[in-house]
């Protein structure tokens, strides 16, 4: 041991006998710090924004961060800044459900809407199915705000049924568009719905009963532009829907097509009164792309999902003193990571800038060629100018030839006949295996990697700008920002 090591060694014996005398002398100081305060005295917010990113974790936000300052700059070290990534208060939050590390959207949803755990796929009620859970959507429409829910996904899907439906589970997609229909909320719009007329199509409309209970359902462009204050009650459904009723990933987005943020912007016109309005926005197509590992699409839907966000921050120039903004995920989806084996310390995220197209728009070209070619002729070399084309893929290396070609063949089988092993639910989940793996080699290259199919169990980060803001500093629960968010809108349970 020479000098210097001696010398680091006896000061860090000091240390800790000091840190071991401060303990014993105050020993409640360390237990206090293990209680939540979501307790609030200061002036109630009057107009409140909720933007859930479903499946955005600290990867996917830096991810974006970092593929914006790609687009901004070709200096590799320019990191682009969100909207809401500069928001002066921020914290982290558990996700856990009340049976699992690893949430999924309605236990999650449930959490950020009621201030409760409950289990897996319960909607709005507790773990034994039997109490309804009031959420804070409803609280605010009870003290006379009015009630906005927003999302790209469709609108009976998890995280916003969370708001206004009660379910034992989320899969009740008929009764969650009921509850809808006799919310009474003032503004619904993003996706469409997935089971309008029942599982077995036999039940009355959803979107009829809606009209009923006054609301003006809207589909078209020309009548969305047309929809005024004067509008109490709208049910806005983007004009073009991708799969399962949910707005088109934004990277396959047409110009002219309506946006989150269109609808984060008419939802604050359509709102905006003098008794102030709650508004939820769910950005929740960032888990689907997730879910699939495909970080170009996900990085852009975070951007368009920013955009939306920063629709609410124009609003708060104009109410600094009465408005507040959260923005948070979920959950984090896909084990998503910046650094991978082979790229080690690099990052070369200008190579996902160059993919034009969402694994879902890909997947609709494997399924053509597998109809018109088929397993016998398929052949890799088709595909090598499209890859070029669509993801800038070009230093293709043998092993990566290995991978695309095994997963071509596993492609041109029938998506019923293909046989679940270990091996492919490993390699591909439940994606089509060329697609998935065409993503896999493109992050990989990226220095992005991801480790599931599913959701991860880690924390979240959250971020507050506004009246109460500073209750969000710190280290919670998925459940305490809904009750800091109760307490800062002055509602109860
Ligand atoms: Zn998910």
């Amino acid at each position: 041991m020479n000098r210097k090591t001696k010398w680091f060694s006896l000061s860090a014996v000091i240390i800790a006998l000091i840190a071991v005398m401060l303990v014993s002398a105050f020993p409640h100081q360390q237990i206090a710090t293990a209680g939540i305060d979501n307790g609030y005295t200061g002036k109630q917010a009057k107009y409140v924004f909720f933007f859930i990113g479903d499946g955005m974790g600290m990867p996917q936000v830096n991810a974006a961060e970092i593929f914006k300052g790609t687009l901004e700059s070709d200096n590799k070290m320019h990191k682009g800044k969100l909207g809401f990534t500069v928001f002066p208060h921020q914290g982290m939050q558990t996700t856990h459900s009340n049976n699992t590390f690893i949430t999924e959207s309605a236990a999650a949803g449930t959490a950020l809407a009621t201030g409760q755990k409950t289990n897996n796929d319960i909607l709005g009620m507790d773990a034994t199915k039997t109490v309804k859970l009031k959420t804070m959507a409803e609280l605010a429409k009870e003290k006379g705000m009015k009630v906005g829910i927003v999302s790209n996904v469709s609108i009976d899907h998890a995280t916003p049924g969370a708001f206004y439906a009660h379910e034992p589970t989320r899969k009740n997609y008929y009764e969650i568009g009921l509850a809808l229909a006799n919310s009474g909320f003032n503004y619904f719009a993003g996706g469409g719905l997935l089971a309008p007329t029942g599982p077995k199509q036999d039940k009355p409309s959803v979107f009829d009963l809606a009209k009923n209970n006054g609301y003006k359902v809207v589909n078209t462009q020309e009548e969305f532009n047309n929809l005024s204050n004067q509008d109490s009650k709208v049910f806005a459904i983007a004009p073009k829907l991708a799969a399962e009723a949910a707005m088109p990933y934004d990277i396959d987005r047409g110009s002219g097509q309506v946006t989150l943020a269109d609808f984060t912007k008419k939802g604050i016109d359509l709102l905006d009164n003098s008794q102030g309005f709650f508004m939820m926005v769910e950005g929740g197509k960032i888990d689907w792309s997730s879910h699939a590992n495909d970080a170009a699409t996900t990085v852009r839907d975070i951007l368009a999902f920013d955009d939306a966000i920063n629709e609410a921050l124009k609003f708060y120039a104009k109410h600094p003193n009465e408005t507040l903004i959260i923005v948070t995920g979920d959950h984090e989806t896909g084990g998503m990571t910046i650094g991978f084996a082979g790229t080690e310390y690099e990052t070369f995220f200008s190579k996902i800038n160059k993919q034009d197209l969402s694994f879902e728009e890909f997947d609709k070209k494997i399924k053509t060629y597998r109809e018109t070619v088929g397993a016998q002729y398929a052949n890799l070399n088709d595909w090598l100018p499209i890859l070029a084309n669509e993801f800038g893929l070009t230093d293709i290396t043998d092993y990566d030839k290995t991978r695309l070609n095994d997963a071509l063949a596993a492609s041109m089988v029938e998506p019923k006949k293909r046989t679940k092993d270990p091996n492919s639910s490993l390699l591909y989940g439940n994606y089509e295996p060329f697609s998935v793996t065409v993503t896999h080699i493109l992050n990989q290259k990226a220095g992005i990697g991801w480790t599931t199919y599913a959701h991860t169990g880690v924390a979240i980060p959250v971020y507050a700008q506004g009246i109460g803001s500073e209750l969000f500093q710190g280290y919670y629960d998925n459940t305490d920002i809904a009750k800091k968010i109760m307490n800062i809108m002055g509602v109860k349970q």
